[in-house]
């Protein structure tokens, strides 16, 4: 029998069997190299090296899509990578947990059921709002899978350093095809070994959060991964994407994962970009200047109205600034979008 049988009955792979009525789960398998495989939930796969690799593990790794069910392209990328290393193409070097995020969502082809899982980490899924909703369950056991994973000895004990990628696509164009969100930190420092991984995986552009928030990156971050968000194109439905799009994050999670040495090549550096001013609809006549469809990055100049009330407006100070996430359809007292200057220009 086949590892992919064994591990996935007559579907053709992971994703196969998680869009399926009865998605495998609760499997362990140990591929020829000694790699070991674990099927802890549906649309969670854990991996651990040989015990002679484990050795000269560098790093963990949580590699996650899906969160957003119909974000398409990341959920075959961590499929296929997944794949390839079940078929024996390369070996695995680190140990890695994937997870597809949110498996209704992925089956309805919708971003979600009924509510947004990206706000629910850090403990929001108990709020009583949600209480009951799949997506909050969901939260909370991609909470707990990931805690375990992080605490495990191997990890813990000889201080391996585990990053957290969650991959996603968006709806709205943007100026800059694939950014990198960095989730807020008090002392934040990153890492010029994640800088080169951006540049390598052709992501241009960081934004640096200046809250704390309810992502799963959020939550990842506290349990002390280096974690980012990672938006990489346009919203398409399964089998219609163009993967020569993703060339670039797929060749740089396989190298990870593979535990090959990075690129000595320069590519362009990162360009870093911060929140100069979080945009909230105040409810009082609250009127956002920018149009509906403005794409992320879209640069508006000094003096610009972005947005105003019947007691105050918000115009562009003495720099060019940048609106992403614009959003003028939230609840009063909810953020509308948010306002970036360029962080440090090369
Ligand atoms: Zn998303």
């Amino acid at each position: 029998m086949s590892v992919l049988t064994e591990l996935f009955d007559e579907h053709t792979g992971w994703l196969a069997s998680v869009l399926s009525e009865h998605p495998a789960e609760s499997r362990r398998v140990q591929l020829a190299d000694g790699t070991r495989v674990t099927l802890p939930a549906t649309g969670l796969v854990e991996l651990r090296p040989s015990g002679q690799r484990e050795d000269s593990c560098r790093e963990a790794m949580i590699l996650s899509a899906g969160i957003h069910g119909n974000e398409t392209a990341p959920i075959e990328i961590l499929d296929r990578l997944l794949t390839e290393m079940l078929e024996g193409q390369w070996s695995l070097a680190c140990f890695a947990l994937l997870i597809l995020g949110n498996p209704p969502a992925m089956r309805a082809g919708s971003r979600f059921v009924d509510t947004n899982l990206n706000r629910l980490f850090n403990g929001a899924h108990q709020r009583s709002e949600y209480s009951g909703l799949p997506e909050a369950k969901r939260a909370a056991l991609l909470e707990s899978q990931c805690r375990k994973f992080t605490g495990q000895k191997a990890i813990r004990e000889t201080g391996l350093p585990v990053s957290h990628y969650d991959l996603h696509t968006a709806i709205r164009p943007s100026k800059r095809e694939k950014f990198a969100l960095y989730p807020y930190q008090p002392q934040r420092q990153i890492r010029q070994a994640q800088l080169a991984f951006l540049q390598e995986a052709d992501i241009g552009t960081l934004l640096l959060q200046h809250s704390h928030a309810t992502t799963f990156s959020a939550f990842t971050t506290n349990l002390g991964a280096e974690s980012f968000t990672l938006e990489l194109g346009r919203v398409k439905p399964f089998g219609e994407n163009d993967h020569s799009h993703f060339r670039g994050i797929t060749n740089a999670l396989r190298r990870r994962l593979s535990g090959g040495d990075p690129p000595s090549d320069n590519k362009k550096p990162v360009e870093i970009f911060r929140v100069v001013h979080e945009i909230i609809n105040t409810g009082e006549d609250f009127i956002l200047r920018v149009p509906d469809d403005a794409a992320n990055f879209t640069r508006y100049q000094p003096g610009t109205v972005i947005w105003e009330d019947k007691r105050t407006c918000y115009r562009v100070g003495n720099q060019p600034e940048y609106i992403v996430f614009p959003n003028r359809n939230v609840p009063a007292g909810q953020r509308a979008g948010l306002m970036l200057i360029p962080e440090r220009q090369s």
